[in-house]
């Protein structure tokens, strides 16, 4: 690999994680629980492998998320990935599934009920189980992906019936919010979702993961439940897209 180690961008990212992971313990505390309950994803979108790798193998960075198939699969094989998860995390078009479904150990944002059955039905031609998450439009905004409320509530059953899928929690992007308030409201109607689906009697739910917070609203994220963090900019600063 090539690390050019007196780049200072390396030196960032280092400080940054660093500087995120003391964020997490205090919310964490903050919140009942401690630093080992709330996982942090390193999103990588856009973000060179050079810059992976070196928190992946300098940072102690186990857990990275992309966006696209395609970007995730030309960058995959000039990554260090050994016990690292992948997950994807961006909107999945049903006609990308075959390719994705063996490559990550979690797609995030599955949106619809018919994505979850063509996942469902890929991984059972494959004779695998593929653990998703069900992601949430909780702001119910038009621009955005995830289940519209609604929705959502009326495919739970059909989508814990699913052969050959194992549904881990749930993700959400919250709106942009005015204030504190506002963002923790959506945050906690997530957590309520999220404890009444995990004690709920489904099928193929096995519940432990909730997936809010990004670079901006973590902190607030632990401290509404969440146990695992997206952050992207935080870590590897403003993404430049090509
Ligand atoms: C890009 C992205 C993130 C990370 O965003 P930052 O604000 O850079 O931390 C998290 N989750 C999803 C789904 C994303 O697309």
């Amino acid at each position: 690999m090539t690390i050019n180690s007196s780049d200072p961008a390396f030196i960032n990212i280092s400080e940054n994680i660093k500087r995120i992971r003391n964020d997490i313990n205090e919310a964490a505390v903050k919140s009942g629980r401690s630093e080992s309950d709330v996982r942090l994803m390193a999103v990588t979108k856009t973000v060179s492998v050079d810059y992976i790798n070196y928190a992946i193998l300098n940072c102690g960075i186990d857990l990275i998320g992309e966006n696209k198939v395609q970007e995730f699969l030309s960058k995959k094989d000039y990554l260090e990935l050994d016990g690292v998860e992948k997950h994807l995390i961006g909107h999945l078009q049903t006609n990308k599934v075959k390719k994705i479904v063996p490559e990550v150990d979690m797609i995030q944002s599955v949106d619809s009920l018919n994505l979850a059955k063509v996942v469902s039905a890929e991984a059972l031609k494959r004779g695998i189980c593929a653990d998703i998450l069900l992601e949430v439009n909780i702001g119910d905004e038009e621009s955005k992906t995830g289940f519209d409320k609604v929705a959502f509530l009326e495919s739970v059953s059909e989508l814990s019936e699913l052969p050959s899928i194992s549904v881990k929690g749930l993700m959400t992007i919250p709106p942009i919010c005015e204030d504190e308030k506002e963002l923790e409201k959506y945050f906690s109607q997530m957590s309520e979702y999220y404890n009444e689906l995990k004690n709920g009697n489904y099928p193929n739910f096995d519940f432990n993961i909730l997936s809010m917070g990004m670079s901006g609203d973590y902190k607030e994220a632990i401290i509404n439940g969440s146990n695992l963090v997206r952050v992207g900019s935080a870590i590897f600063g403003a993404r430049i897209y090509k």
